[in-house]
């Protein structure tokens, strides 16, 4: 098991691996831009070359990108959509200059469409997107909590994406808090056992890379996507320790991505990840 926390990009690239470090993580979530802007300016290659040495330096594996939030491949909307696939390849070129092994990607929204058309806009989308950049990162399916209209709160979701883009080049990410706020019991430990069977059963355990590691503000089936600290929300320390711990689970890297109020945050919440994983230490270096 690798334990990281998703970490900030401001400043040049690299200076991300540089708080990675300060934090003892294992294995990082990033953004390679502002995710809430269309813009973006240029990795410049001093900067991409840092970042690939010092991840060596610090033994941080495996890096994951995290698509930015205005991204919609499933939407109804024609000029949307495709402002989202220019993205959605610059973002991919990005991924794969700075070496990241994985993509983590929403399956965007439909906005009214219905779940058959968003899923089918989004296949398209993704093949598009595929076909032209030819990626060597793997692009990761993220489970979403089902808030609103946004896809992916149902494994039956990710099955039909995985039948419908022709690529062996996708995986799946869960996230604990949008996987118990769209109703899978992962807190008990039958609930955990049964949801690790359904998803083996429609999917396929190999199909799973990463775990975004988040206790949940709201209950069991909310379908809102509220991120607590680790072991402080409603799936709770007992629910996140089976979580860490499971082992079908438990060799996959796990990035925690609560709100971060302060550094402090995070270093508390890999603190805790790592007590419950039973890990006294963190890695040594
Ligand atoms: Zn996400
Ligand atoms: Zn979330």
């Amino acid at each position: 098991m690798r334990i990281g926390v998703h970490v900030s990009i401001a400043g040049k690239i690299d200076e991300a691996i540089d708080r990675a470090a300060v934090l003892g993580c294992e294995t990082i979530q990033i953004f390679s831009r502002n995710p809430r802007s269309w813009k973006s300016k240029p990795l410049e290659a001093k900067e991409i070359k840092s970042f690939k040495k010092k991840r060596l330096q610090y033994n941080i594996y495996p890096v994951l990108v995290h698509i930015p939030y205005l991204i919609n491949l499933a939407t109804p909307k024609s000029k949307l959509w495709k402002i989202s696939i220019s993205a959605y390849i610059e973002d991919i070129i990005r991924t794969d200059m700075l070496g990241a092994e994985y993509f983590v990607t929403h399956l965007g929204a439909h906005t009214g469409s219905g779940f058959e058309a968003g899923l089918k806009k989004f296949c398209q989308g993704l093949s598009a997107v595929i076909k032209k950049t030819k990626p060597k990162t793997m692009i990761l399916l993220e489970t979403c909590a089902g808030e609103g209209t946004s896809l992916g709160s149902r494994f039956e979701d990710i099955r039909y994406i995985l039948d419908n883009v022709k690529s062996k080049n996708i995986g799946v990410c869960w996230d604990t808090c949008h996987l118990y706020a769209a109703g899978y019991d992962i807190k008990s430990s039958k609930g955990l056992d049964n949801t690790i069977k359904e998803f083996e059963k429609k999917i396929g355990l190999k199909y799973l890379k990463a775990i975004h590691l988040n206790d949940a503000k709201k209950p069991l089936g909310s379908r809102v996507d509220r991120h607590e600290h680790i072991g402080k929300g409603t799936i709770n320390k007992d629910g996140i320790r089976r979580i860490l711990n499971h082992p079908k689970l438990k060799a996959l890297p796990f990035i925690i991505e609560t709100p971060s109020d302060n550094p402090k945050d995070d270093i508390e919440n890999i603190k805790i990840g790592r007590r419950l994983a039973c890990l006294t230490t963190g890695k040594t270096r």
